[in-house]
C-alpha cells in the first residue's frame, strides 16, 4: 500500500466537512494533507516542494465515511430466495442461522473481502463490523481474519466482538457452530483481542468493542452488568442490537415488564460508550433517556425496510442531542454494503414517513415532512457522527488536524448534470457518483471506482463458487 504522501487537492467545485448546521460545507477548493492529517483548508492554495497534486476540478469532497453497524460475514447471504421476504426472526433462521456454520477461514475471508470492497467504493473509510460467528472450538480466528482483511485495503476497522452465552429459541438442538459461549470464554477471547488490536489515540486503525448480539436474549440477565463492567475495564464500548422489531418489545414486556431502553438502563448498558443499532421501536421517554445518557443509535434505514422492521427515529433523538450514526447491517438484510445508498434512502425515508403522518386542516396541521432530514444531516450522521459514536475522535470532518480520510466524487454521469449545489450530489441523486479518489488516513486507497491490487474478476469467480457451496449446504 501507499505511503501518505504529502498531497494537495485542488479546485473542488464543493467541501462538505461533516459537521453539523452551518458548518456542514465549507467555502475551500483545495484541502492540504501530509502525515496522514488534514493540514490546512482554502482556496488558491499553492503547491509546497515534494506534494503531489490531486485535480479535483468540478468535484466533490466529503468525508470518508464511517459505517457503525455491518456483518462482514453477511456479504455471501444476499437475495436468498427463501428470506427475501421475511420479517427478523424468521429471516434470521432462514439466513444467517441457516448458512453460519459454513462461514469456515476461506469462506469468512471472502465474505468479509467483498463487502468491504463495497464500502470502500462508496466512500466508507472507517468500518465497524459486528461478528458474532462465535462458537467454543470456533477453530479460526475471526478477529485476526478480519482485520487482516481491512489493512489489506487500507481502511479503519473496529471489531465489534458479538456473541452470546445462551442460544434464541430458534436454535434449539443446536449444532456445534450454534452452541453459546460461556461468559468467561467470551470475556477471555475479548482480552486478548483487545491486548493485540485495540489501539488508543484520536485517529486508530484498529479498535475492539464489547458486542453481544443482542442483550435481552444473547446474556443471561445476571450477566449483563457485570459483563458491561469487565468490558469497561479493558477501555472499550459497549455495542448490541436493540429495539429492532416489536417482537423485542413483547418479549422485554414479558419478561421483565420493561421496554428495551429501561431494560438497557436497569443492567448498566446506557451511556456515551454505548451504541445500539437499530433502536427502531423507542418510547418518547426511551428516546429522552438514550439523549441524556449519551447514548448513540447505528440507524440503519434499509435493513429496517427491507425486513419490515419500521423506521427509526433518528431525526428525533439528533434533535435531543443523541448521537446519531449510519450502519448498513449485513448485507443479508440490505443486499449490499453501500453508504451512499443508505445515505439515500435515509435522506427520502424520514420525508415520507413525517409527510404520512400529515393531517389535512383543521383537524391537522396541514402539507409537511420534506424538512424531516437535511442532506447534510444525513453526510453528518455518516461522518462526524459516526466518528463520535465510535470514539474515533479525530475521525469524520474535514477540518486542519483532522484525519486525512475523503472522498473526492467526480460528477461525470448525465445524471448530475444539471445540479445547482453539487455538493448535494451524494445523497440526492440516488446513484454513486465516480469515486476519483478515495483517501484513509492519507493514503490512496482507490482511484477512479478502483481498488489499487485488487482482482474484481477473481473476486467475483470465488464468490459465485462459494455462493454455489452455500446453496448446496
Ligand atoms: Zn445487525
Amino acid at each position: 500500500m501507499a505511503h501518505a504522501e504529502a498531497l494537495l487537492l485542488r479546485g473542488a467545485a464543493a467541501l462538505v466537512t461533516g459537521a453539523a448546521g452551518a458548518a456542514a460545507r465549507h467555502d475551500a477548493t483545495d484541502v492540504r494533507l501530509a502525515d496522514g492529517v488534514v493540514v490546512e483548508l482554502g482556496r488558491g492554495l499553492q503547491p509546497q516542494p515534494g506534494e503531489r497534486v490531486l485535480d479535483a476540478t468540478d468535484c466533490v469532497v466529503t468525508p470518508g465515511w464511517v459505517n457503525t453497524h455491518h456483518h462482514l460475514f453477511q456479504s455471501l447471504l444476499k437475495g436468498v430466495p427463501a428470506a427475501i421476504d421475511l420479517t427478523l426472526m424468521p429471516w434470521l433462521q432462514a439466513v444467517p442461522y441457516r448458512h453460519r456454520g459454513a462461514f469456515d477461514e476461506a469462506t469468512l475471508r471472502l465474505a468479509a473481502r467483498i463487502g468491504l470492497v463495497e464500502l470502500l467504493l462508496s466512500g466508507c473509510t472507517t468500518v465497524a463490523d459486528h461478528h458474532y460467528l462465535y462458537h467454543p472450538g470456533v477453530g479460526h480466528d475471526a478477529a485476526e481474519i478480519l482485520f487482516d482483511e481491512a489493512a489489506r485495503l487500507g481502511l479503519r476497522f473496529m471489531l465489534l466482538r458479538g456473541g452470546a452465552t445462551q442460544v434464541r429459541q430458534v436454535e434449539a438442538d443446536s449444532p456445534p457452530h450454534l452452541r453459546p459461549e460461556t461468559l468467561d470464554g467470551m470475556l477471555a477471547d475479548l482480552e486478548r483481542t483487545v491486548q493485540r488490536f485495540h489501539q488508543p489515540g484520536a485517529r486508530p486503525m484498529r479498535r475492539v468493542a464489547f458486542a453481544p448480539t443482542t442483550i435481552n436474549v444473547s446474556l443471561r440477565t445476571d450477566e449483563l452488568k457485570p459483563a458491561a463492567c469487565a468490558a469497561r475495564a479493558l477501555g472499550v464500548r459497549l455495542h448490541s442490537h436493540l429495539a429492532e422489531t416489536v417482537s423485542t418489545i413483547e418479549q422485554l414486556r414479558e419478561v421483565h415488564g420493561m421496554t428495551p431502553v429501561q431494560f438497557a438502563g436497569e443492567h448498566e448498558w446506557l451511556g456515551p460508550d454505548v451504541w445500539f443499532a437499530h433502536l427502531v421501536h423507542v418510547t418518547p421517554d426511551e428516546q429522552r433517556l438514550l439523549a441524556a445518557t449519551g447514548t448513540g443509535i447505528a440507524h440503519c434505514p434499509q435493513s429496517n425496510a427491507r425486513l419490515g422492521s419500521g423506521v427509526a427515529p433518528a431525526p428525533v433523538l439528533a434533535r435531543l442531542g443523541a448521537p446519531v450514526s449510519i450502519g448498513v447491517d449485513g448485507a443479508a438484510s440490505n443486499e449490499a454494503a453501500d453508504m451512499l445508498s443508505e445515505l439515500h434512502f435515509a435522506w427520502l425515508v424520514h420525508r415520507a414517513h413525517a409527510g404520512s403522518r400529515s393531517r389535512a386542516r383543521p383537524e391537522g396541521d396541514g402539507e409537511a415532512g420534506a424538512d424531516a432530514v437535511t442532506a447534510n444531516d444525513v453526510m453528518h450522521w455518516a461522518s462526524a457522527g459516526g466518528a463520535r459514536v465510535l470514539g474515533f475522535d479525530g475521525v469524520g470532518t474535514l477540518a486542519a488536524g483532522q484525519a486525512a480520510d475523503l472522498a473526492v466524487w467526480s460528477l461525470d454521469d448525465a445524471r448530475f448534470f444539471g445540479l445547482h449545489d453539487p455538493g448535494l450530489a451524494p445523497v440526492v441523486s440516488g446513484a454513486r457518483p465516480t469515486l476519483k479518489w478515495l483517501l484513509c488516513a492519507g493514503r490512496v486507497v482507490a482511484q477512479d471506482d478502483r481498488v489499487p491490487g485488487l482482482d474484481l474478476a477473481q473476486l467475483r469467480a470465488d464468490a459465485r463458487a462459494a455462493v454455489r457451496r452455500l446453496m448446496e449446504g
